[in-house]
């Protein structure tokens, strides 16, 4: 039976405050001293001397400025330009501990809006930023709704689809005397382009499983989790892709449900043959750290078809390059073996916005595979800087219910399918397959600086 995807999304509101953007430093002397003076000088009209120039409530506690509400403060300065000699705005140290130098507090505090309300950010005030740097910010995406008006973003008025294909695609059938002779495709579709990766070994838990696992469910799509822990958490089910390495063998003996994927953790003919030989019916995922080229070309010869191509949490490969690079040119490799549209590529490492999952998927991936946003998500803490998948650690707030953290990760999805509706909406794309490895749909800003500026004498690539 047809039904139309839906996200369901519910206030989940955030368990553990976040420290404040700005801190709001008001010398009370100073303060005491000010409203001595208005007082005299408006000879006592309390209305005048009360109000405090801050229009977003900062000062208008029940002690006003002698207990400044911090969270309010939007930073437009007003206060401290006005006074000077008594009023302050700093930035908030604390919130440096809420991420890492990749993971900083600003994506932290997204993630967390995203996830508590399960609506896309909206800045009213106009985007004060940069408009490029490094990473992924070195990518944009061209839009141009005004020119494209044919789609119709998340207001749902011309279907847009985000359903992905994950499998084995031949590029053609064989028949003999009407029976097929060749290889049957076997694909299945995922319709959201988003799949979870392993939450990291500090984090295995029974309340942090059960929440990634509940929410693969509810929202359709996968969660990767070691073999040998499966028994242990008691998860199993279609939305489970076991993750095989050649030590754990022997647990596919024990599996008790039908996976739709199993990934393989390394490229091994006999744990490869002995899984497809268990499971015949379920697609196999070879998974690969990036750069993975070569390894790739010659997998994809001995005939395996689905990989998950990992870079570390910052989204490097092994010899340090960003992962645009690395999934660039993992798919011009498989272009130019004319083998494209027979792989399945699902990206990870380093996709902690939005925007970083059609830019991936611009670059080159069918689909992405989510690691610390998840994390985040459930309001996890850095402990120091997460790069490495296995050494990383992280620290959870103590209670969680694992109800509230399913609602919490399907309204991150809920938002970012919606703001992925709204890129493809903006660029006229109907459905996320057409958008991998668009690439005439993404500007690169070092290009363009180069075609812009490398006639001009101080230039540096
Ligand atoms: S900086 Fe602006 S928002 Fe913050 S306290 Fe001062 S007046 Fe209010």
């Amino acid at each position: 039976m047809y039904h139309r995807y839906h996200l369901h999304t519910d206030s989940a509101p955030d368990v553990a405050s976040l420290p404040s953007h700005l801190l709001v430093r008001v010398s009370k002397p100073g303060l005491a001293g000010f409203l001595l003076r208005e007082f005299v000088h408006y000879r006592g009209n309390r209305t005048i001397i009360l109000n405090r120039p801050c229009m977003y409530g900062v000062f208008s506690g029940p002690v006003g400025g002698f207990a400044p509400r911090e969270h309010l403060c939007v930073g437009c300065l007003r206060c401290t330009t006005q006074y000077p000699d008594f009023v302050s705005i700093l930035p908030n140290p604390a919130r440096s501990r809420l991420g890492d130098s990749y993971f900083t507090a600003d994506r932290v505090d997204t993630i967390c809006y995203e996830a508590s309300s399960g609506k896309i950010p909206v800045k009213g005030a106009g985007y004060r930023g940069l408009f490029g740097g490094d990473g992924w910010d070195g990518l944009w995406t061209d839009m141009s709704e005004i020119v494209r008006p044919t789609r119709d973003g998340i207001h749902g008025r011309e279907f847009i689809s985000t359903v992905i294909d994950i499998g084995t695609k031949p590029s053609c059938l064989g028949f003999t005397e009407g029976q097929l002779n060749s290889e049957p495709p076997r694909v299945f579709s995922v319709p959201i382009p988003v799949l979870f990766d392993i939450p990291p070994a500090s984090l295995l838990t029974d309340t942090v499983v059960r929440t990634l696992a509940g929410t693969a469910a509810a929202t359709e799509t996968l969660l990767v989790f070691p073999i040998e822990a499966l028994q242990k958490f008691a998860v199993s089910g279609s939305h489970i892709v076991p993750l095989v390495t050649g030590a754990q063998a022997a647990a596919l003996e024990e599996l008790r449900f039908e996976p739709a994927m199993l990934e393989v953790a390394e490229w091994d003919q006999p744990l490869l043959a002995r899984v497809q030989r268990r499971f015949p019916r379920s697609v196999v995922c070879l998974r690969m750290a990036l750069p993975s080229t070569d390894a790739l070309l010659r997998a994809v010869g001995s005939g395996i078809r689905v990989f998950h191509l990992l870079a570390d949490y910052h989204g490097r490969g092994n010899d340090g390059r960003f992962a645009i690079d690395l999934f660039r040119e993992a798919h011009k490799a498989l272009v130019a073996e004319r083998c494209r549209d027979q792989v399945t590529i699902i990206g990870g490492g380093g996709i902690i916005a939005a925007e970083h999952v059609p830019k991936a998927i611009i670059c080159g991936c069918d689909g992405v595979s989510l690691d610390t946003p998840l994390l985040v998500a459930l309001q996890a803490q850095f402990v120091g800087e997460a790069v490495n998948r296995e050494t990383s650690s992280f620290k959870l707030p103590c209670g969680l219910a694992v109800d509230w953290g399913v609602q919490r990760i399907t309204n991150l999805m809920a938002s970012w399918r919606d703001q992925l509706l709204e890129v493809m909406g903006a660029m006229g794309l109907r459905e996320v397959r057409r958008m991998r490895g668009e690439i005439g749909r993404a500007m690169f800003q070092r290009d363009l600086e180069k075609e812009a500026f490398s006639e001009i004498a101080g230039y540096a690539s």
